[in-house]
């Protein structure tokens, strides 16, 4: 049970991991923090918080547990001005979708509080924004990564496991390095790829054409195209090292399957576009269980965001 909360960036994810945590009954009084306080008073009459103050020491003061749910190029600037406000034992977690640059700015803003910060990351979310869209079943059985780093007090990574857990998710560990490499690969990239070919898409001179004759594949294909741009700004500039490394191994594949289809090669279409079947229906049949219901989701479900 935590007794006092403090969300800083009360969006999507904060915002839906306050409810869940209240729905649970996993935590006493939530303070929300950022810098639009008409955004923070949606919050307070949405039920998501209790109170809210825009100058971040000031709201996490007291806090037995204090979470960082803003982009995460904003995420140095908010701990600096965070850190003056930390008791000793305030356990600090993140939620942002990259880990290495959240981790090296972690280390250079908050010394010897280093031990209690828990990177983390939910893999979970939908391509809307903002605290209107926040859900409390957005976690339920959704997986959760952590990536304690070497300062980390094993206490504080058991306290910010059991707080993701009250709010219905999987938790698991990893290394910082290899949750920026997986995630280039699973996320980063198809957010790249979705925004591209939209973009390419829509500069076409019979795009109007295109977009009224597109179908469900195109809708599926493309869902996460209409995501922040702010946000997967600073995720690809964020971990662009990891996320060139993939785009440079699939643009590779990208111009052998080019090559084949301007030889008429259909083995090789046949070759690639089978085993990109059998992974994916072997994905779906994993992941199928863990779903949560449809009905709870209001906007559609990633396993990542
Ligand atoms: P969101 O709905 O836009 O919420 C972000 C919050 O951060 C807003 O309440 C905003 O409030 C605050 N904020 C924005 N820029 C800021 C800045 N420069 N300084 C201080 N506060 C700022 O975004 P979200 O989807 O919840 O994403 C939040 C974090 O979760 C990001 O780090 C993202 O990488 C991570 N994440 C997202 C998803 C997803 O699918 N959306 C999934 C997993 C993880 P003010 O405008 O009032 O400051």
């Amino acid at each position: 049970m935590c007794q006092r909360l403090c969300i800083v960036g009360v969006g999507l994810i904060g915002g839906s991991l306050a409810l869940a945590l209240r729905r649970a009954g996993g935590v006493g009084e939530i303070v929300g923090c950022g810098r639009n306080a008409e955004q923070l008073a949606l919050a307070q009459s949405l039920g998501v918080i209790d109170r809210y103050d825009t100058d971040p020491a000031r709201a996490a003061a007291g806090a037995d547990m204090v979470v960082l749910a803003v982009p995460v190029l904003a995420m140095e600037a908010v701990l600096g001005e965070l850190a003056a406000g930390l008791g000793a034992d305030t356990v600090l977690t993140d939620v942002g979708s990259t880990k290495g640059n959240v981790a090296a700015a972690a280390a250079r803003s908050l010394g010897k509080r280093l031990g209690r910060f828990v990177p983390g990351h939910p893999i979970a979310g939908t391509e809307r924004s903002g605290v209107q869209h926040a859900f409390p079943e957005l976690y339920a059985g959704r997986r959760v990564i952590l990536t304690p780093l070497e300062q980390t007090d094993p206490a504080a990574t058991a306290r910010v496991r059991a707080l993701w857990e009250a709010a219905g998710a999987q938790v698991s560990e990893m290394g910082v390095a290899e949750h920026d490499a997986v995630l280039a690969a699973t996320s980063h990239l198809p957010h790249l790829l979705a925004y591209a070919l939209v973009d390419t898409l829509a500069r076409m001179d019979e795009r109007q054409a295109i977009f009224r004759y597109a179908a469900g594949g195109f809708r599926d294909f493309t869902r996460i195209a209409s995501s922040d741009p702010q946000m997967w700004h600073d995720i690809c500039l964020a971990n662009r090292e990891a996320l060139l490394e993939v785009l440079g191994q699939f643009q590779g594949d990208l111009q052998r399957l080019e090559a084949a289809l301007r030889a008429g090669d259909g083995e090789v279409l046949m070759e690639v576009f089978g085993r990109a079947k059998r992974a994916r229906d072997a994905f779906v049949d994993s992941n199928g269980a863990a779903a949560p219901p449809q009905a709870a989701a209001p906007a559609a479900q990633d396993e990542r965001e």
